[in-house]
């Protein structure tokens, strides 16, 4: 079948059948479309839709296009859950969220990705932890999975490969904020890593790919539906993303909110009430508790009996970190030669950001990638950062840059400034907006 006939029809807005799309996954993989026509189709699909039946074909071919991971040969005590985010700014729930799930009996083979353009990543975040593997073979996986119940980790190529291309062609293209083809592209992965369960969460402001609560709500119900329809139980949180979730961005400084907040030490109010929300819901989705509000009250004991800690600690030693990152987190991660202070320009309250703009600052420091491939700086970032609400007198830290050179300390200081907005009063700014489930 010929690509150009394929790329004709959508383009005059018909629907695609199933022969239709296998021949274009397989031209994906095998590169027999060449890069001008995969662009042409994504750039039609962009603008013409898919209806449900098409992105369901779309998921399952892509999911079928690589390697698929098969649990099945090993006993396990629990469901293999697993959770998925949009994408934010300083959303590190993924870190502490595994760790309460498997606290709870779950089982979590969690395959992660790196930082998007002005989002952060979990897998480079755990990059920042000394000797930590994310690509580990397959004995150490599973040790890991049956001693700790969780591993974060990282997708292989063979993982969707037919995703692998095309993410990387609509990147360059113009073509990544599409319903279906987002929807495809998150599935695929998911389903390809063979987990029972799975929550997305879908990230809703000025800090996410989806800005308005419509976009964002098409896009989790289509997630759902998708996941549903290939046999994969889902439900989706609409999550805020209009300040930076919990008080730092950057990878090390994440990672060490992380173990703050496993431990007990410090735990940001937005960023609680996201991680217990979306334990409660795969708690409740995988059977192991009879509601969201029970599994959220199961999580909280986790976190507070110190059980999650102690699965986290477990995680980071399979997979080759320190023992005793519990203990000693803050002095094992690496940390930038300069911290600065941005003090506020009035007193008032913290009442908006610009939270792509702050995602764009840590990339400046040289926390995230301005290019596929470019290396990052882990030890750079916001810590301290003051949430929405948050009263400040003038000149009080409203964030603290960490920096590896004068210049870079500078420029973010003032990209920083710029993004917040000082006031006499804010408006409350809620955590989760929604939960989609059928
Ligand atoms: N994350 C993905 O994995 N794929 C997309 O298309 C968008 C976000």
């Amino acid at each position: 079948m010929r690509a150009q006939e394929i790329i004709r029809a959508k383009r005059d807005g018909a629907t695609l059948d199933d022969t239709q799309i296998d021949a274009f996954v397989h031209g994906l993989v095998s590169r027999r479309w060449s890069e001008g026509q995969v662009a042409a189709l994504a750039m039609a699909i962009c603008l013409r839709g898919m209806t449900r039946a098409e992105t369901t074909c779309l998921t399952r071919a892509m999911a079928a296009s690589g390697l698929r991971l098969d649990w099945s040969r090993e006993h396990w005590p629990g469901p293999l859950l697993d959770k998925h985010s949009t994408g934010g700014v300083g959303d590190k729930v993924s870190l502490v969220l595994a760790p309460i799930l498997a606290a709870c009996g779950a089982v979590v083979p969690m395959v992660s990705g790196r930082g998007l353009g002005h989002t952060g990543g979990t897998l480079d975040k755990l990059a920042a932890v000394p000797g930590y593997t994310a690509t580990p073979n397959r004995a150490t996986l599973l040790r890991t999975l049956h001693d700790a119940g969780c591993a974060i980790v990282g997708a292989s190529a063979r993982i969707a490969p037919a995703d692998r291309r095309l993410y990387a062609i609509r990147d360059a293209t113009g073509t990544v904020e599409s319903v279906p083809l987002i929807t495809a592209s998150i599935l695929a992965k998911k389903l390809a890593a063979g987990v029972q369960a799975l929550l997305i969460d879908v990230k809703l402001g000025n800090g996410a790919f989806c800005t308005g609560l419509n976009e964002a709500q098409m896009l989790a119900q289509s997630l759902v539906a998708v996941a549903r329809e290939s046999e994969l139980p889902a439900r989706a949180l609409i999550t805020d993303m209009n300040a930076v979730l919990g008080t730092s961005a950057g990878n090390a400084l994440e990672v060490r909110e992380s173990v703050d907040f496993l431990s007990g030490r410090a735990r940001e109010p937005r960023l609680l009430e996201v991680t217990l929300a979306s334990a409660g819901q795969l708690l409740h989705l995988g059977g192991l508790a009879p509601s969201p509000a029970d599994g959220e009250r199961r999580a909280r004991v986790a976190l507070d009996s110190g059980a999650a800690a102690e699965r986290f600690a477990r995680m980071v030693a399979g997979l080759g970190g320190p023992r005793d990152m519990l203990q000693r987190g803050a002095a094992l991660l690496p940390r930038a030669p300069l911290q600065r202070p941005l003090p506020s320009p009035r007193d008032g309250v913290v009442a908006a950001m610009d939270t792509r703009a702050i995602g764009l600052a840590v990339v400046a420091l040289g926390g995230g990638r301005a290019r596929a491939g470019d290396t990052i700086d882990l030890r750079v970032g916001l810590s301290d950062v003051r949430g929405v609400g948050a009263r400040v007198a003038r000149g009080e830290p409203l964030a603290v840059v960490h920096a590896a050179s004068d210049d870079s300390a500078e420029q973010a200081l003032r990209d920083v400034a710029a993004a917040i907005r000082i006031a006499d009063r804010a408006a409350p700014l809620p955590a989760v907006h929604a939960v989609v489930d059928a």
